[in-house]
């Protein structure tokens, strides 16, 4: 019989009941060090105080309007993230799969109203995960998610990743856009070179096409920007947000400049919850706390800190992990054993760590994890490699 959840996940035997800061607890008390944060969600760790007060504040006050009115919340978000990027505008969603809809929805238009309604063609990569709408399946084109859902929309072109040989001889004056995340996330921690970024800006400027970053893994401060394209120096005409933007809060961005939202025009788009007072009420409490250059230096200095000692640990345990991957706080570890071995292992240990494509590890802690957080999480990280690699030997 189909269990009363439709049954489209594994999932591991735990289940929690509270949360504190980079802490997950179970009925009977027992405790998690959580490296995952419900998937680089929770930015500020669980049950945030800030966050939460904001929350409360806010529901005590007013939950929806509906977009039909005003939402002075939602503008104050808009202005923040317009002011902290290179974007001139921003459409409020909640999900990242909302938001990559847009996008493409976005990159359509955009062509139409410039008299070529045919260049449609949008470039995407191996690898790649831009959520599970219709058109987040076709863009990321892997046979794991789009098997059985065919007829694919149609107009996606996958490239290898990475592959600027490759890129070059895709682009001409067909190519409407290009979707990349600067660091895979679903892929395994796959980080692009600033040079490969720098150098795709300029292929689309080239032909005229429209850049599309996929942040929604990678930014909101994770890699000790507020967005990991400023690492490159190089910015793109439409980027998608979400996941760390509302810090557990259903959130989702679609930030544009002026010239890529230019079809965007009044009835093309829209949506009931996207941008409600409640979502930006915990929207704006997490902008003003990680868009500061001191929380942003110091998620550099502890990532740098806990790479180190990860670097150690993929040293002493070769039979285990082949290298450390990422940028500041999203990392993967690289195995060589299967990957959930380790993360079923790791579940003995009290420590949550979450898995990525090509066999990784991922971990992408809470923000404001603590020094002596970071050292546990070592200690764990490492009677958990043991216990594996103890189990390869007999
Ligand atoms: C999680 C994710 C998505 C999808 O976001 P949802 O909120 O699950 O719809 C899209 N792109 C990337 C890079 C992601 O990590």
């Amino acid at each position: 019989m189909i269990p009363s959840v439709l049954p489209t996940y594994s999932r591991a035997p735990l289940s929690f009941v509270k949360g504190q800061g980079s802490w997950l607890f179970e009925a009977d008390g027992r405790r998690f060090l959580d490296l995952g944060a419900g998937i680089a969600v929770n930015v500020l760790g669980h049950a945030n105080p800030d966050l939460t007060a904001a929350l409360t504040e806010q529901a005590g006050q007013l939950w929806h309007t509906s977009n039909l009115y005003e939402i002075p919340l939602q503008k104050a978000l808009a202005d923040k993230l317009v002011d902290a990027t290179f974007a001139d505008t921003v459409f409020f969603t909640n999900s990242g799969t909302e938001a990559c809809e847009l996008a493409i929805k976005m990159t359509r238009k955009y062509w139409f109203e410039k008299d070529q309604p045919g260049r449609v063609k949008i470039i995407a990569f191996d690898g790649s995960f831009h959520g599970r709408s219709a058109a987040g399946i076709a863009a990321a084109g892997s046979e794991k998610m789009t098997h059985g859902f065919g007829p694919l929309l149609p107009g996606f072109a996958h490239l290898a990743f990475d592959d600027l040989d490759a890129l070059e001889a895709e682009m001409d004056e067909t190519v409407a856009a290009v979707i990349i995340e600067p660091i895979q996330g679903e892929g395994g921690i796959r980080p692009l070179s600033d040079a490969y970024l720098q150098a795709l800006r300029n292929a689309c400027d080239a032909v005229g096409a429209l850049l599309i970053f996929d942040e929604i893994q990678c930014g909101m401060g994770r890699t000790g920007k507020l967005f990991a394209h400023e690492w490159a120096k190089t910015t793109p005409d439409i980027m998608l947000v979400a996941k760390g933007i509302g810090g557990g809060f259903p959130l989702g961005a679609v930030l544009a400049t002026e010239n890529a939202a230019s079809g965007m025009t009044a009835g093309t788009h829209g949506s009931t919850y996207g941008g409600n007072p409640l979502a930006c009420a915990v929207g704006n409490a997490v902008m003003d706390i990680v868009a500061t250059d001191e929380f942003l230096a110091d998620v550099s200095r502890k990532a740098g800190a806990f790479r180190q000692k990860l670097e150690g640990l993929v040293d002493a345990q070769p039979e285990v992990f082949e290298a450390v991957r990422g940028s500041g706080l999203m990392l993967g570890l690289k195995c060589k054993v299967p990957n959930m071995d380790l993360i079923n292992a790791a579940y003995e240990n009290q420590l949550l760590i979450v898995p990525a494509s090509d066999n990784v590890v991922r971990l992408l802690p809470a923000l404001n994890i603590t020094d002596d957080e970071i050292s546990q999480a070592m200690k764990r990280l490492e009677s958990t490699a043991k216990f594996v690699s103890k189990g390869l030997k007999q």
